[in-house]
């Protein structure tokens, strides 16, 4: 780009020679244009750059991406006065930026456009590998979401076999069952804990908020919520105010990060030592303070433990029964809660501090009333309930699970049967897989909805898929409820709570 356009003629001849392809532009706007069709560097000369203001590259050849930084080559005017060094100071600054005195010699004008497309040639090359390695970080994403659904159906099965074992079984105490039900529901956290990760590191997951105390949060974690500190022979002390401090937040979530956070001062703290955790009220903050006297972490890992499949020490983190999920968990779940963790230690064996802190709230007006029910699952009063599964195992498991509660069941393997079946049996309640070959889950809703009082019928969808476009997916295809497989034992109780138990 030069003012007149005869040197720009001029240049072009030279360069198109030397076997450079060029494109002259006449103004600024075109110079962008050019830029963002793909240039691979800039000759500029001087008195072509704005006169009335000082030259911000970014208006002049448009933002850019972080491996860019466009080549410029300035042809300099010839003659300087002491003003024009004052701004050709500025101008300098710029990485990527070469100066030719005129009159400029061919060779050297080729010689350094020819190096400027070289570099360009090395930030294309950093462009693609960045670009590749985002793809592959969202492969390992998507291929985690992938795994943890997938592990997400062998375990429903389990977790129904164990309940119904237990239901049945006359000895109440059986130690082997304990020990199988102890260790699903471990797989089951760390199933669960991998797809929130990789909820968050995609943006995608939604936290259900509420006004909540998080004096009494933490305080059930800490009696009860995190296995481990309450399985060990650790000292453990609480020190909390007396008074209620109010949050708004996802009371699952949170406290999935402080039984993390609490479990991991048990498994890096020798029997012999101590946790001590502590609740305050700091300005506009609630801060939660775990301490212990463990093995500690060295200076340089404190930020990185939070990263996810970060160990300080792999072999230990494995033998406590870990992935390095927790952390980078607990992170990503406080900062969606607009607050902080930070982690403190003096270093090896000098013990660790953990600090949470969240913003805040209000104390609620009123004292919450009992919660809302769905209109439709209070209507749901009858007993009878049918289970649509093409997994005959699942199937008949899920329906053990629910006669367990008392209920009459009958199972079938796919939406036709279920069609037939129901003006038969008339059940009140129809659970209905979703992922069903022939007519799908979606389709067997909507075709329900349709029979003589299909329209009144509690239709609930189970599923190993649960991200929130599920359950809009769902909702809309007529399901009144998405229960995420393995349905939890709670879960069915709750929804049973209001029905008349025969
Ligand atoms: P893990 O499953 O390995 O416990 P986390 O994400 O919960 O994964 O923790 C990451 C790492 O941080 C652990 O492997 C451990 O090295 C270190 N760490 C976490 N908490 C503590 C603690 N209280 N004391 C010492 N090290 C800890």
């Amino acid at each position: 780009m030069t003012p007149t356009g005869r040197d720009a003629a001029l240049a072009e001849d030279a360069l198109n020679r030397s076997g450079l392809s060029t494109f002259i532009c006449g103004d600024e706007e075109e110079l962008r244009r050019e830029i963002a069709k793909g240039a691979g560097c800039v000759l500029i000369a001087e008195e072509a750059l704005p006169h009335d203001r000082a030259v911000a590259w970014d208006d002049l050849i448009g933002p850019e991406p972080a491996w860019s930084k466009l080549p410029i080559v300035m042809l300099l005017a010839r003659g300087h006065s002491q003003k024009e060094l004052k701004s050709l100071r500025t101008i300098e600054k710029r990485p990527n930026i070469g100066f030719i005195e005129r009159p400029a010699r061919k060779r050297s004008l080729i010689s350094a456009l020819k190096n400027a497309i070289e570099s360009r040639h090395l930030q294309y090359a950093i462009r693609d590998a960045l670009d590749a390695l985002q793809t592959a970080n969202r492969r390992k994403d998507e291929f985690l979401a992938v795994l943890a659904h997938e592990l997400r159906n062998p375990l429903a099965v389990i977790c129904a076999a164990i309940h119904i074992k237990r239901r049945r079984s006359a000895d109440g105490d059986d130690d082997m069952l304990s020990a199988i039900e102890r260790q699903t529901q471990q797989l089951t956290r760390i199933i669960d804990e991998l797809l929130d990760v990789s909820r968050i590191t995609r943006g995608k997951i939604e936290l259900q908020t509420e006004r909540l105390d998080l004096v009494s949060l933490v305080r059930e974690v800490f009696e009860d919520g995190a296995d481990r500190l309450r399985a060990g022979k650790l000292r453990r002390h609480l020190s909390a105010p007396s008074t209620q401090l109010f949050i708004d937040g996802d009371p699952v979530r949170l406290r999935r990060v402080f039984a993390n956070i609490l479990n991991n001062a048990a498994k890096y703290t020798p029997d012999t030592g101590a946790v001590d955790v502590t609740v305050t009220k700091e300005g506009e903050s609630a801060v939660v303070v775990v301490k212990d006297t463990g093995v500690g972490i060295p200076p340089d890992m404190l930020t990185r433990v939070f990263d996810i499949f970060t160990q300080v020490d792999r072999n230990l983190g494995r033998a406590q029964g870990g992935i390095g999920v927790g952390l980078s968990l607990a992170r990503g779940l406080v900062t969606l809660h607009g607050g902080a963790i930070e982690a403190r230690s003096g270093g090896a064996d000098k013990g660790s501090e953990f600090i949470v802190r969240l913003p805040l709230s209000e104390a609620p007006v009123a004292a919450n009333v009992e919660p809302a029910h769905d209109t439709r699952e209070r209507r749901a009063s009858h007993t009878k309930v049918l289970v649509v599964d093409d997994d005959l195992l699942v199937g008949k498991l899920t329906g053990e699970l629910i006669a367990s509660f008392g209920m009459e069941v009958q199972v079938v393997a796919g939406g036709a049967e279920a069609l037939e079946v129901i003006p038969k049996f008339q059940p009140r309640i129809v659970f209905v897989d979703l992922g069903m070959p022939g007519i799908d889950g979606y389709e067997t809703v909507r075709r329900i909805r349709q029979l003589p009082g299909g329209d009144s019928l509690f239709i609930a969808a189970l599923s190993g898929w649960g991200q929130a476009e599920d359950f809009e997916r769902s909702a809309e295809a007529g399901f009144d409820r998405h229960f995420v497989k393995p349905i939890k034992i709670s879960e069915l109780e709750n929804l049973f709570a209001s029905e008349p138990l025969t």
